[in-house]
This record gives structure tokens, sequence and C-alpha cells, in this order.
């Protein structure tokens, strides 16, 4: 191996990597799980606990230095959502997307002006989403209807956004609108809008199964005013920009399948060690043993191909289908492992007295956002086979 590459196994993290996995650990358990109830009784995350992730610095954590961030590594946010995911999915979600997806995306396609304008912001106070789907455009992202016309000094923006994650708590959201239906998905451009921009507002919330603390909402821009110092990368490369940014992003929500499941397994460990039956504890009983040792060992292979890609991602290898891999298997994994600790827990399980059922609620977004399960095939389909 050539010298300076690392040769140490996947999971083996470094001091630093330690350093902040240990903190984001701490800050779960310590600040998160006691609200974790009442933020999913209230479908709400309280601004008191997003402020605490900003001066924890994980709110911006690719963001360079000299814009307040902590200029840490994509893998890091990658530790960050996991980390998070353990303790509650919907906490986990909003420091994804504002870091897998919009700082991000931001970092790789803004330009001087722009980072120095809204990096500040996103590391110290803004949240931020990333609007793509419609209405009528979810896997067929690229039919978006969402229209941009130039008006001399500045665009108009006028459509209807869904299911935008962070929309009830953002400042600034990175829009993909057409500037030229003609051109098909060679019209999509990328925005930088801010919430207080005329014409813009925030429409109604969704009343979800899992994640019901992780705010979703519809966007309405009607003759919203964008200044075109606010086109994020050039008019007409928003799909690549679109695209680019959820292949990373997918490994981000492979990060919260995996936490969530292992989260869900510390339970159901935890559980069968106090449950008696028969005499014994459950954990005695060799076939739940023997269920609990195939769980942890899907986590496992989970965690390696999400790490493997988010350590691919950074070293400038190519990641596309392992990301894509990641966020396959993980969302399926944890769908399987969620469900199992409920079995563990038997009737318990079934009930909101104890915490798994909320596990197996949070588990099955991850099958449908940044690219369902068919979509995951596709990718992957077309890495191996390449063009037909
Ligand atoms: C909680 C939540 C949060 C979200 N957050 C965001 C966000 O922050 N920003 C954002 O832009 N979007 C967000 N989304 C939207 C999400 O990305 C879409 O829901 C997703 O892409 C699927 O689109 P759809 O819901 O329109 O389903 P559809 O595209 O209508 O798919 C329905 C079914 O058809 C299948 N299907 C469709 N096309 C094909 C095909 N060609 N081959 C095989 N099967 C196919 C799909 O796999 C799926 O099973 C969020 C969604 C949810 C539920």
């Amino acid at each position: 191996m050539a010298p300076g590459l690392r040769s140490l196994p996947l999971t083996d993290l470094s001091e630093d990597e330690t350093m902040f996995r240990d903190q984001v650990r701490a800050f779960a358990l310590q600040e998160v799980r006691p609200l974790v109830r009442k933020m999913d009784e209230e479908s709400k995350i309280p601004r008191e606990l997003i402020d605490k992730c900003f001066a924890l610095g994980i709110m911006g954590v690719e963001i360079p230095e000299k814009h307040g961030g902590a200029e840490a590594t994509f893998f890091m946010s990658i530790l960050v959502v996991e980390e998070l995911a353990r303790v509650d999915p919907s906490l986990a979600v909003l420091v994804d997307v504002q870091n897998t997806l919009v700082n991000n995306c931001l970092l790789k396609w803004g330009n001087e002006d722009q980072h120095t304008r809204y990096f500040p912001k996103l590391a110290s106070s803004w949240v931020g989403a990333y609007a793509l789907s419609e209405a009528g455009s979810g896997s067929d992202a690229f039919a978006l209807a969402c229209r941009a016309t130039d008006k001399g000094d500045h665009y108009s923006l006028t459509g209807r956004k869904l299911w935008i994650t962070n929309a009830a708590e953002a400042e600034l959201f990175i829009v993909l609108a057409t500037v030229d239906p003609s051109k098909g998905y060679k019209g999509i451009t990328a925005f930088l809008v801010e919430r207080s921009f005329p014409g813009f507002s925030v429409g109604k919330k969704e009343d979800k199964l899992g994640i019901r603390a992780s705010s979703t909402c519809e966007l309405i821009l009607e003759d919203c005013r964008v200044p075109k110092a606010n086109v994020l990368g050039a008019l007409g490369q928003g799909y690549k920009i679109a695209i680019e940014t959820l292949n990373e992003g997918r490994i981000g929500i492979g990060a919260q399948m995996a936490g969530l499941a292992a989260g869900a397994l510390e339970y159901g460990l935890g559980y069968a060690k106090e449950r008696q039956q028969f005499g014994k504890p459950i954990a005695e009983f060799q076939a739940v043993q023997f269920l609990l040792a195939e769980l942890a060992t899907e986590i496992e292979a989970a965690r390696l191909l999400v790490y493997n890609a988010a350590r691919r991602r950074d070293i400038g290898a190519s990641f596309v289908k392992e990301s894509a891999m990641a966020k396959l298997f993980a969302s399926r994994m944890a769908e399987h492992v969620s469900s199992k600790v409920i079995e563990i827990y038997g009737g318990y399980g079934f009930t909101r007295e104890y915490p798994v059922e909320k596990y197996f609620r949070d588990q099955k977004v991850g099958q449908i956002y940044e690219g369902t399960t068919n979509m995951q095939l596709l990718v992957i389909a077309k890495q191996l086979l390449g063009k037909l």
C-alpha cells in the first residue's frame, strides 16, 4: 500500500472523529433523549434544541472555519447523523438536510459572494432546506413545473414545492425551478431563496406516520422575487446540482437508518436481559440470542456500506453506486430490525408506552425520500450495466 493511505478498518475512527462522535453521543443522550417523546407527540423540534445543535457545531460540519463552521469532513457529518438517529431520527434528519444537502450543495456550487453571505448564518442560526419535489414530480424529479422567469434585474419564481423537510424552521431554501420548460431537464436551475423574499410562503405541514417532529411542508412561490446573484451554479445546471447533491445526501439517509436500527437494538438488548418468562430472562433462550445476533450483523453490514461510501466521497473516489447501495440496504435493514425489536418486546412493544414502536414508524421514510428503493435499484443497475 502506498505511504499515507489509510489501512485501518472502515469503522476505526481517528482521534478527531472519536472526539466529535463522543460529543454528539453525549449530547443526544443528555439533551435530546428526554425530549423525544414530547417532540413526537407535539410534532415539533423546540427552537432551543436547534440552537444547541448550532452551539455544538453540528449544523456547519463542512462549512469553512473562516465562515464560522467546523471545516470537518463529510464523514464527520455522517457520524453526527448516525449518533443523533440512535436517539431521535427526526432531529437527525434536520441536521442531515442542513449538512449533506444544503451546506454541501452551497459549498460545491456556490460562489465566494454566496459563501460569504450565507455560510456565517448557516453555521450559527439559519436552518436550511432543499426543495426539489413537487406534487406531480417525485421520482421523475426533472418533470418539475416550478417556473423561473427572467425579469431583467431578478428572477420571478412561481410554483409549488411539496414534502420539504425543515420548511417550518428554515430561513434559506435551495429551490429547483426551470428557466425554460422547452429545454426539458436542461432548463432546470437552482436558486437560493430566503424565507423573507416577497412572494414566498410556507404552506401546509404534513401529518406523518413517522419522523413526526421533523417538519415536512409545502412551499408556495407566487411571483417570488429572487436576485440574480442568488442563482446557484450556472443557468440550466440545476439537474446536475440536484443529482450530485442527492448522490451524497443519500449516504446521510443510510447513516440515519443505521443509527436508528442501532438505537432500536440497544433497547431490544436491554429488554431481553430484563424480561423474565419461564423463570429466566428471555435473553437466555437461544432463539432470542440468535435473533439479536442476526440483527447486530445486519446493522454492522449497513454501517460498513455507509462508512465506505462516505469515506470514498471524502477521498474523491467514485461513490454513486456505493451510496445508492448504502441507502438501499440500510433502509431495508432498519425496517427489519425495528420490526423484530418490537417482537422482542412482545405485546409491550406494540404500545406507545415503550420507545420501540417509534423506531418502526420512523424508519419507513428511509425507503421513500432522497429516491425510493426502486430509484436506488435503478442507479445501481445503471452503474453495473453502463449505457445500453
Ligand atoms: C417525510 C418526507 C420528507 C421529504 N423531504 C423532501 C425534501 O426535503 N425535499 C424534496 O425535494 N423532497 C422531499 N421529499 C419527497 C421525496 O423525495 C419523494 O416523496 C420521493 O422522491 C418519491 O416521490 P413521490 O412521493 O412522488 O413518489 P412517486 O415518484 O410517485 O413513486 C410512487 C411509487 O412508484 C415507484 N416508481 C416511480 N417511478 C418508477 C420507475 N421509473 N420505476 C420503478 N418504480 C417507480 C416508486 O418507487 C414508488 O414506489 C420528502 C418526502 C417525505 C415523505
